[in-house]
């Protein structure tokens, strides 16, 4: 993956992408394999809108089958096993364990789960198990069992979103697209045969422009700024507010993935992950306009923390127990008159000229996003797109064998458990080609050779780029974020022959990014 702008100014295209997060990702892979001649411009990093701030599951809903979506619960929950076979290392099947406070309980929830597997022709092992009290004082200690003294185990699959966008991008470009970060387009102008998209290099500012025969506005919660140049909130587009804590994972030790039920009633997940248990989400209507990072506020905290207390009161987690947090946007179809949490899930798709548009969604649909995108792009340009069979592996999918692959993993590195489960997840297959023989270390668990593959590999030109989206260092492995982006502050420095001044200004701007995410502890 390499930006490279003179390769695309003033040239034209069959289908030029704007937005760089799973939908355009998904959207710029299958164009490509459709043999088109394709361009994706991402105003931003590659997955730094919602495409990097999800909850990270694979998974069909089954809070959306309780509201009567089967159609999408079932599309998406067939996808888990074409994401597996694409991409085993970002498809980690897990058990979610649902919490009961009583028989009746527990047995409504097999029925909704049996429906669910149903759905997803789910068999064999993966089919879910009931645990009692004393099951569950093995399989989750800490869980409250006089409150919920029963529970139903389900397999989910978890994945690591902004590594999905870029094994997806990956896969585009060795198909032969074109894929740019830090280029926004400003405006799209209609031409007799195509569109005239107008763009900013975002790292010089310098304008440039190209042509494309269809636009695809993949831009998610700003979709409908692209294509009216107006700000504020958006009318076809709902923009819901979700965000994540991460706790010390020391403090909030779960063995399972746990779905919670918040006062209101709906699901709030604990996962582990790194040295992190983080929890989400809210579903807020997020006042004005689209924005990267938005604000995690008090009333967002009060409200994640809230079931906490009641699921594992012995934990006794408090706010000071937070060490990382993140919020994003989802581009919800409007419906008015419904609240945020009521509103449908599933993707829309419309056409105006020959720009398609596509909004809403799911991570785990992205795949089916991008085939339905390309039925109108095919039948603008007027030519056949085939549909994707077999799958594809994506870069790094290529050994499903993930306890294997850790055990090489450990075998071959000296890493621990945790360590040889991250390069897993972060590279899978591919590891062996990011660190070579003998990497060196930054951390017992990080290594240089990853900051130089997100550099070389995976185009990132900022030290927010390598340290979020491609290490995913300072939401999962928080107390490493300083002495991890001190050393790849240094590589990109020597990578891109920064001046002092330069090294300087990215630091602190990293600095202030991630005293940032923390600001509510302060208030
Ligand atoms: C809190 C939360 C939890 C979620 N959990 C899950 C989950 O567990 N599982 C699941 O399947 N889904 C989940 N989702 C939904 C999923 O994350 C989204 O559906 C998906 O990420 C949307 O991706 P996108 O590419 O459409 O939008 P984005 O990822 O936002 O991508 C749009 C991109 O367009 C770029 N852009 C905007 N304007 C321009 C311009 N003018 N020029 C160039 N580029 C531009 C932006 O910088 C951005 O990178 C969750 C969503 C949220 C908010």
């Amino acid at each position: 993956m390499k930006r490279d702008l003179n390769e695309i100014a003033d040239r034209s295209f069959d289908v030029a992408i704007v937005g760089g997060g799973i939908t355009g990702a998904g959207v710029a892979r299958h164009a490509a394999l459709a043999g088109l001649n394709t361009v994706l411009l991402e105003g931003s990093d590659f997955a730094a809108g919602t495409s990097s701030r999800s909850t990270k599951l694979i998974h069909g809903g089954l809070r959306y089958l309780a509201m009567g979506h089967v159609g999408l619960v079932r599309e998406t929950a067939l996808e888990r096993k074409h994401l597996f076979q694409m991409a085993p290392h970002l498809t980690e099947p897990q058990w979610m364990l649902v919490p009961a406070a009583s028989r009746l309980e527990l047995a409504k929830l097999q029925l909704g789960i049996s429906a669910y597997e149903m759905l997803g022709a789910v068999g064999g092992r993966d089919r879910h198990h009931n645990w009692n009290a004393r099951a569950l004082a093995q399989e989750e200690p800490l869980l409250n069992r006089e409150l919920f003294p029963y529970g139903c185990a389900y397999r989910e699959y978890l994945t690591d979103d902004a590594r999905l966008v870029m094994a997806t991008l990956r896969a585009a470009v060795l198909l032969g697209a074109s894929v740019n970060n830090y280029v926004r387009v400003d405006s799209l102008r209609p031409q007799s045969d195509g569109t005239l998209l107008e763009c900013r290099d975002m790292l010089t500012q310098q304008p440039l422009s190209l042509r494309a025969s269809v636009v695809v506005n993949a831009t998610g919660p700003w979709a409908e700024q692209l294509v009216t140049g107006e700000r504020g909130q958006p009318s076809r587009l709902h923009l819901s507010k979700g965000v994540h804590l991460g706790l010390l994972r020391a403090r909030l030790p779960v063995r399972n993935m746990v779905m919670l039920t918040a006062a209101d009633g709906r699901p709030v997940f604990a996962i582990a992950r790194g040295s992190v248990t983080y929890i989400g989400t809210t579903d807020t209507t997020a006042e004005g306009g689209p924005d990267l990072w938005p604000e995690v506020d008090q009333s967002d905290v009060d409200y994640l923390l809230e079931p906490l207390r009641r699921y594992f009161p012995q934990a006794a987690i408090t706010q000071n127990d937070i060490v990382s947090a993140w919020a994003g946007l989802r581009p919800l179809v409007n419906q008015p008159g419904k609240a945020p949490k009521e509103m449908s899930r599933k993707e829309e798709v419309w056409r105006d000229g020959r720009v398609v548009t596509v909004a809403g969604g799911k991570l785990t649909g992205f795949r089916k996003m991008a085939e339905q995108v390309m039925t109108e792009v095919g039948s603008i340009l007027r030519r056949d797109v085939e549909l994707e069979t077999p799958m594809a592996v994506l870069p790094g999918g290529g050994n499903p064998d993930l306890a294997g692959l850790m055990q090489q993993i450990r075998n071959r590195y000296g890493v621990d458990e945790q360590g040889s489960r991250r390069l897993m997840r972060l590279y899978g297959s591919e590891v062996f080609a990011v660190l070579g023989d003998t990497p060196t270390p930054i951390t017992p668990t990080v290594f240089a050779e990853e900051v130089s593959w997100a550099l070389d590999q995976e185009a990132a030109v900022k030290l927010e780029d390598v340290i979020y989206r491609r290490l995913r260092i300072p939401w999962f492995r928080p107390e490493e974020s300083v002495v991890v982006a001190q050393a790849a502050a240094d590589l990109l420095a020597v990578k891109f022959n920064w001046s002092t001044e330069e090294l300087a200004r990215e630091r602190e701007e990293l600095e202030s990014r991630l005293h940032h995410d923390l600001t509510f502890r302060r208030s």
